[in-house]
């Protein structure tokens, strides 16, 4: 057998038997066959994707009218009918995904969009060469702007495409802000970080002869301003900055992050990887310097990403790759570079996935980000008090003003026992150090188990993730 959740590596960890979990599974999702896949010998069959509707027939959750039924306008069950992926089941137990601070899952319209780009659109982009290639450089472009309008951006000119957050964060690193760097200059970040936020600073700095200064956090895992504050001073170069943590949730104060640097005139780069799917963000009413985020964790496909930044300070920044599309002209001699956002653009782009990406703001547009966030704080607040009941669980992360993500450690159960325990429930969580190393040390911790809420989760969902973990701790 290959499927249904690998029971016998459950067995090998001391987890429910196969009977047991079939009792569990009869429990929850009354209406299904536990294992049916096995009984008719065709173990892939779980794995296949399932017509739209057939979800409500299999979900123990769908079925159940749920108790915050609608996101703005839009019915819940509606939303998630829009996402797939959602609708299939891992072994016995519907797919619960409380990974979306890893990767998001992607709604049709996106999809879709993939296969039109493919169908119909398909070419590299040079608008002069050929009809395909003006319609490819339309969508390209289109999603540019998009993505300016999303951020508030004052013109498409002023966002580069990128892979991601990370590449976003070497390319401001390498090309705006290590040919300022001299020795004993310093850069500024907090203890919050994602690695992506720290390793490329750390590089530069090693480079250069420049240090780190390192901003602290209470114990709620929120940012002291007067603290930070004390880090500038006359060598202060730079300062990076998370939106929302990774590891804890926090939602930092950009705003008086941004401006205690610029009264030292210190430009700034915001990390809005974890919050630009759920919180507005407006780049010119924040003064943003420069913003990155990915498009994977808006819904968007993997390997697009966007760094706002503004004008001037793009056209200060040196080329950070050298290649075809950023430039306009080339000898052996010399080259004239392309103006930004071309000049950040060597090679060919992701060109469908920016498409997509188009198609994930319109998406998260349609339905409205103060709809999303209002609707998912509703689940965040009723998680965080409902796993504060489970016995031994701590919350790591306490700020009072937080987002997604609800980080715990429970006594006696290692992070990765309990994410193979949900595992075995159907539950994608995350246990680890989610690559955010310094932010859970701070709290003497190595790793958490991390759900991470999207605004495709139900109550329901949260209920059967803490009766789960009710399980673990009462049966082992
Ligand atoms: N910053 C933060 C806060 C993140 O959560 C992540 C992804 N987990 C990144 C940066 C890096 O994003 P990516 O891997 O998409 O480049």
């Amino acid at each position: 057998m290959t499927t249904a959740n690998s029971l016998y590596d459950l067995a090998s960890y001391g987890l429910p038997s196969e009977a047991e979990l079939e009792k569990l599974a009869a429990r929850y999702f009354p209406e299904l066959t536990p294992f049916e896949s096995e009984a008719s010998g065709a173990d892939l069959k779980t794995y296949a994707p399932k017509a739209l509707g057939d979800y409500e027939k299999e979900s123990a959750y769908v079925s159940k009218p749920s108790r915050y039924g609608a996101v703005g306008a839009r019915n819940i069950d509606s939303i998630r009918a829009d996402f797939p992926i959602l609708n299939q089941r891992l072994g016995a137990n519907q797919l619960v995904w409380f990974d979306n601070a890893a990767t998001t899952q992607k709604p049709q319209s996106v999809i879709d969009r993939l296969s039109y780009f493919y169908a119909y659109e398909n070419s590299n982009i040079h608008r002069a060469a050929h009809d395909l290639a003006a319609r490819a450089t339309d969508a390209y472009e289109e999603a540019r702007l998009k993505t300016a309008r999303f951020l508030g951006a004052p013109s498409a000119e002023s966002i580069a495409f990128v892979r991601g957050s990370t590449e976003g964060i070497n390319l401001v690193a390498r090309s705006f802000v290590k040919p300022k760097l001299k020795e004993g200059d310093e850069i500024v970040l907090t203890v919050l970080e994602h690695h992506a936020n720290i390793v490329p600073w750390q590089i530069i700095a090693q480079e250069t002869g420049a240090l780190l200064r390192v901003a602290p956090v209470d114990e709620s895992g929120q940012i002291i301003l007067s603290q930070y504050a004390k880090l500038f001073n006359s060598r202060t170069k730079f300062a990076a900055f998370t939106h929302v943590s990774n590891a804890l949730g926090t939602i930092v104060p950009i705003e008086a992050l941004v401006s205690i640097a610029h009264s030292y005139g210190v430009k700034t780069l915001i990390d809005a990887a974890q919050s630009v799917s759920h919180i507005p963000l407006n780049v010119a009413a924040l003064d943003a310097d420069f913003l990155v985020f990915s498009g994977h964790k808006i819904y968007a496909p993997t390997g697009i990403g966007a760094l706002y930044g503004k004008r001037e300070l793009l056209e200060e920044a040196d080329v950070y790759q050298g290649g075809g599309n950023m430039i306009a002209d080339v000898t052996f001699e010399r080259t004239i570079y392309q103006k930004p956002p071309a000049k950040f653009e060597a090679g060919t782009g992701s060109i469908a996935d920016a498409a997509g990406l188009g198609a994930a703001l319109d998406y998260v547009s349609s339905i409205g980000l103060e709809n999303i966030f209002a609707y998912e704080h509703a689940l965040l607040e009723y998680g965080a008090r409902e796993l504060k009941t489970v016995r031994g669980l701590r919350l790591i992360g306490t700020a009072d003003h937080k987002t997604s993500i609800l980080s715990f450690v429970i006594d006696g159960f290692s992070n990765e026992r309990v994410g193979k325990f949900l595992n075995s429930k159907g539950i994608a969580v995350r246990s680890g150090h989610h690559c955010a190393q310094p932010a859970l040390r701070n709290f003497g911790l190595e790793g958490s188990v991390r759900p991470s809420i999207a605004f495709y989760n139900t109550f329901e969902e949260i209920d059967y993730l803490i009766e789960s973990l009710r399980e673990l701790t009462r049966t082992f």
